[in-house]
């Protein structure tokens, strides 16, 4: 937690009205007509090449089509059967990467179709509609433990709750959704979508929420296994790395994931305090929406300082433009050496002698996240070592997600790993593999 007390640490900088203003959603939703213009741009190709660059391989023009002949939830239901989450990757997913980066019309005329935003046009109705567009398939007398409740672990529970098998999903936080819920950044994630999606899902049937259970305190990997058929294992990374600062005590230094699940839960964000001069270490996302967040709250000053050169950044262009849009400043070739009343000292990374000093009355660290459980498995690097099946060095066990070797730490990523160890848990159980 920041050490509030700390001198230039304060809440409400902004109105409540600018706050809403500030914090409302990144991307507005289409109205029908922007969606069927929209929708006209695609060549509806061949072998498309945004559908490779989809971790979960939704069929994209097949969904623009149907968006296009105007049955929109035709269209979100091509999506769901290949992403559940399809809703929140619609908001969440870093598209310039992915789809979009790959449309044929990027690379013609550097402007694509815009692939999230028909995927948000078209999620958004079939979920506005009453009961779920999936029925369950004849049980399978199977029990199955899914271990952790963010994207992996919910499109698990889905896919495996679809294929009739029963299964209970453990969480050791009070509430589902995992980073969705806790971690990405508020604008992306508007009127409490990512809880609102955690109900839908659940829609299905056949799923058991059991909250406030945690792996390693409460539950262990024997008990689960004499208990149920297969575990999947979807625990994150819930750790953060360690940065000593020297003097950082008392001087208004905490992690910037403990900010951001702050601001994510708080109910009324003019009572959330923010420094005036605030500095963010690290490069990644959880530094830049740290960073943006901090800036939407009315600090004077934010600035992300970074020990690498603007390539070597983990957070994509686009993050770096929007926190360069919002007014942040972005400081390259540069390392935290120590605290001194209200001021942070930076020395560059470049091999010269030179040091730097920056006001900061508030600093995030943002310098990357770390396993937290194990569970005795074998492990690859920092992270559960799984082939390509999500399988673990354990019969019964499999993991996916952020905690699983390979990946990328996206959402996308995660639900693609959740939704195929399920496929192969369900043929591991039934005989078929
Ligand atoms: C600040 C931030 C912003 C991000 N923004 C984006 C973004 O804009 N776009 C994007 O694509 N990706 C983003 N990511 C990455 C993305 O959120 C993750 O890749 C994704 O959530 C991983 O899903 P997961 O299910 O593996 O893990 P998580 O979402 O971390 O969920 C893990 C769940 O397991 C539970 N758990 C942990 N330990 C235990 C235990 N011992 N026992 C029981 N339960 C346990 C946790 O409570 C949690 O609910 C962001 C990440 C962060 C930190
Ligand atoms: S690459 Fe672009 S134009 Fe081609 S199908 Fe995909 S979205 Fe449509």
């Amino acid at each position: 937690m920041a050490d509030t007390t700390t001198p230039g640490i304060a809440a409400g900088r902004e109105s409540r009205d600018a706050l809403k203003a500030n914090f409302a959603d990144l991307h507005a939703p289409y109205a029908p007509h922007e969606a069927a213009v929209a929708a006209d741009r695609c060549y509806f190709c061949y072998d498309a090449p945004c559908v490779t660059a989809c971790p979960t391989g939704i069929d994209i023009p097949l969904f623009i089509r149907q968006i296009a002949t105007g049955t929109s939830e035709a269209a979100a239901k091509t999506i769901f059967e290949q992403n559940i989450l399809g809703g929140m990757c619609a908001r969440v997913c870093p598209t310039e990467d992915l789809c979009e980066e790959a449309c044929v019309r990027e690379a013609a005329e550097g402007k694509p179709v815009e692939i999230g935003r028909l995927q948000r046009h078209a999620t958004d109705r079939l979920m506005a509609r009453e009961g779920h567009p999936f029925v369950r398939a004849k049980t399978t007398g199977k029990r199955i433990a899914v271990v952790g409740a963010g994207p992996a672990g919910l499109a698990a529970a889905h896919r495996l709750a679809m294929l009739g098998s029963d299964v209970t999903l453990f969480d050791a936080r009070k509430k589902a959704g995992g980073l969705n819920e806790f971690g990405i950044a508020a604008y992306k994630s508007t009127d409490d979508f990512a809880a609102r999606e955690v109900d839908w899902l659940l829609g299905i049937g056949g799923i058991e929420v059991k909250t406030g259970q945690s792996l390693g305190v409460d539950l262990t990997l024997d008990g689960l296994l004499s208990e149920f058929d297969a575990v999947f294992l979807a625990v994150g990374l819930g750790g953060v790395n360690n940065l000593s600062l020297d003097g950082e005590e008392k001087s208004g230094v905490s992690d910037a994931v403990d900010f951001i699940e702050n601001l994510r839960q708080v109910s009324d964000l003019a009572s959330l305090p923010v420094g005036r001069d605030v500095v963010v270490i690290g490069g990644g996302m959880t530094a830049v929406d740290a960073a943006i967040q901090s800036k939407l709250l009315g600090a004077r000053q934010v600035t992300i300082a970074y020990r690498g050169g603007r390539d070597r950044m983990s957070a994509s262009a686009y993050e770096q433009d929007l926190a360069a849009s919002k007014g942040v400043q972005l400081l390259f070739n540069v390392k935290p050496l120590a605290m001194h009343n209200g001021e942070i000292e930076l020395a560059y990374t470049d091999g010269s002698d030179e040091v730097l000093r920056l006001p900061a009355d508030q600093v995030f660290k943002a310098i990357g996240q770390t396993l937290v459980t194990d569970a005795g498995l074998a492990l690859d690097g920092r992270k559960i070592a799984v082939d390509a099946y999500g399988r673990t060095s354990r019969d019964g066990v499999w993991a996916g997600g952020d905690c699983a070797s390979g990946g990328n730490d996206l959402t996308v990523t995660a639900v693609a790993e959740g939704r195929d160890a399920a496929m192969d848990i369900h043929a591991t159980l039934m005989g078929g593999k």
